[in-house]
């Protein structure tokens, strides 16, 4: 997962955070010594109080910064994270919500990123305060007895597009869920999704979570920016630029982990793709394009993110049999 919680401060920490503060060492010896002290550091569960270890936090490492349950350790027996994961075995084929919703915490809410959204201490604190101890407790008590967890508790925020869009691709037959985005009416996750089909004459104007194959031969990326086009037919490009629909994001201001961490996304899905060129049509993989944001006013082949934030754009390849879903 790419994210953990400092024991230490409770404060929530993304991996990718941790290669940044290691590759703006000065030199050799102070990123050794930075890795060292950051991998020392206790982080655990978002979900119980199992520890975890920073993986790839190492500036070259090919893999993305994540974070993995300790050797020998096992998440506790009522993490919502780890019961979230055994759900994800059986909703691809049926629905997992009951009457009184889904089972567990699922993501709900798309909340942009400030500053405010990763330090939860006021809270842990809170709840630290108003216990007397840590909130391993709080969640014990409330999971104990999952048929009593009010619908309020099955919900939590995310800063990250991605937790959303493996939800949405991992639970075809739950997607009557509510779902809040941004400066969007309230919806659920069936209204939330739109996919972009120029044939269909659709408008893309409103704020939305679109997605749409990506040709991954013409994907550009720059230190400033990336183009990514989709795939919507031979016929349909900008007669005045020759391009066809694209994303274009501006991402001069991203730090440098923040843009392996786009750019390793994005090789991940064309080496996946290229890789399942078989002659079984139904076993290849194709590249998809996940993003929060809207067609430019100005230019109609162009979609742009509400705003340039890495948390905002996802991509997955999807095996050709399972499309439907989509
Ligand atoms: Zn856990």
């Amino acid at each position: 997962m790419e994210l953990a919680r400092d024991k230490q401060t409770g404060q929530e920490v993304y991996a990718i955070d941790l290669r940044q503060q290691v590759l703006e060492q000065k030199d050799p010896i102070a990123s050794q010594k930075m890795l060292a002290q950051l991998t020392a550091k206790e982080y655990i569960c978002l979900g119980c109080e199992s520890f975890m270890t920073p993986v790839a936090i190492k500036p070259d490492m090919k893999v993305s910064p994540h974070f993995r349950i300790k050797k020998k350790e096992q998440h506790q027996e009522n993490c919502h994270i780890s019961r979230y994961d055994n759900l994800v075995q059986v909703g691809l084929t049926q629905q997992v919500s009951k009457s009184s919703g889904f089972p567990v915490k699922y993501p709900s809410k798309l909340r942009l990123f400030t500053e405010r959204n990763v330090t939860s201490e006021e809270s842990w604190q809170d709840s630290r305060k108003s216990t007397g101890t840590s909130p391993k407790t709080i969640t014990a008590s409330v999971n104990s007895n999952p048929a009593s967890v009010s619908d309020e508790l099955r919900h939590s925020t995310t800063t990250m597009l991605g937790q959303i869009v493996k939800h949405f691709l991992s639970f075809p037959h739950d997607r009557h869920l509510s779902l809040h985005l941004p400066f969007v009416k309230t919806t659920n996750y069936q209204d939330g999704f739109k996919k972009i089909d120029f044939d269909s004459g659709n408008s893309y104007e409103k704020l939305l979570i679109y997605y749409g194959e990506f040709m991954y031969i013409g994907v550009e990326i720059t230190s400033q920016e990336i183009y990514l086009p989709l795939m919507q037919g031979l016929n349909i490009f900008d007669k005045l630029t020759g391009k066809p629909v694209f994303l274009k994001v501006d991402i001069s201001h991203w730090t440098t982990s923040q843009k392996d961490y786009i750019t390793q996304q994005i090789e991940k899905c064309r080496a996946e793709a290229r890789a399942s060129r078989s002659y079984d049509y139904n076993s290849r993989k194709q590249p998809w394009l996940f993003f929060f944001g809207k067609q430019s006013p100005q230019n109609k082949f162009q979609f742009q993110l509400i705003r340039d934030d890495w948390r905002l754009l996802y991509c997955q390849t999807i095996q050709v049999s399972n499309l439907s879903n989509l």
